[in-house]
């Protein structure tokens, strides 16, 4: 059973819960689907605490999240949001079951491809702090660039004011498209899509490097983490 703690925010939750059980069904079978639980915390209350800079309150939050889907059956838990990977290591610390950090299968996939200096769009949190670029640095080998000071503040207000809304605009794809041209000039030979709603907006096409949605490939890994036995099912 797959634990999700989500809502951060619905939106590309919504889209976890069609990738894994799509995943499901084309492994097992057309009436097959994903075994889950979902947490989905209201958004509003998260964001006003990240941006009040509320760490030790949203760690709490993230804790008892994780401590109800392992209480309620979960056999691994998935954080389905980039930026609270802040607290992983905390959360992982509180329950018995294996979380499974969205940059470790996204790092894997780059590295398989063969890649090193990498581009990453995300919030600011994830952008600026050492939690998210450290991990993929230290852990991963990889070299990562982020966009300068003004396109940093650009990728965080679209996602803050739009995509968690659900609201996808061309004026905002085309200010993307123009902040990854300017990774690519800066040596990136591909962009983490690491936040978990930019795939909403942002397709293969609007690159010239191979994009890598964090979204997917952690939905993805989680499938095959619980269908490949690397976890033991609780009784
Ligand atoms: N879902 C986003 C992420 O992957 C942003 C929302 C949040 O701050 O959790 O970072």
């Amino acid at each position: 059973m797959i634990g999700l703690i989500g809502g951060m925010s619905w939106e590309s939750s919504a889209e976890y819960y069609r990738i894994l059980n799509q995943g499901v069904r084309d492994r097992l079978g057309p009436t097959a689907s994903a075994r889950c639980l979902l947490w989905s915390f209201d958004f509003s209350e998260i964001e006003r605490l990240q941006h009040d800079g509320d760490w030790n309150r949203l760690t709490a939050r993230m804790i008892d999240a994780a401590r109800r889907l392992e209480t309620g059956g979960a056999d691994m838990l998935l954080i389905c949001t980039n930026t609270m990977h802040r607290m992983a290591e905390a959360v992982q610390n509180a329950v018995s079951v294996p979380l499974l950090h969205i940059a470790d299968p996204t790092a894997q996939r780059i590295r398989k491809a063969g890649l090193k200096r990498i581009g990453l769009l995300g919030t600011a949190f994830t952008m600026e702090h050492d939690f998210y670029k450290g991990r993929l640095r230290d852990v991963h080998g990889l070299d990562v660039v982020v966009p300068d000071e003004h396109d940093r503040a650009v990728v965080h207000r679209i996602i803050y004011d739009e995509l968690v809304a659900g609201k996808v605009v061309s004026a905002s794809r085309d200010a993307y498209r123009q902040i990854i041209a300017r990774l690519v000039a800066d040596g990136a030979e591909a962009v983490i899509l690491g936040c978990t709603e930019i795939m909403l907006l942002v397709k293969p096409e609007d690159s010239p490097v191979p994009l890598f949605d964090t979204t997917a490939l952690h939905a993805e890994a989680a499938i095959a983490m619980a269908l490949e036995g690397h976890i033991q099912p609780r009784p």
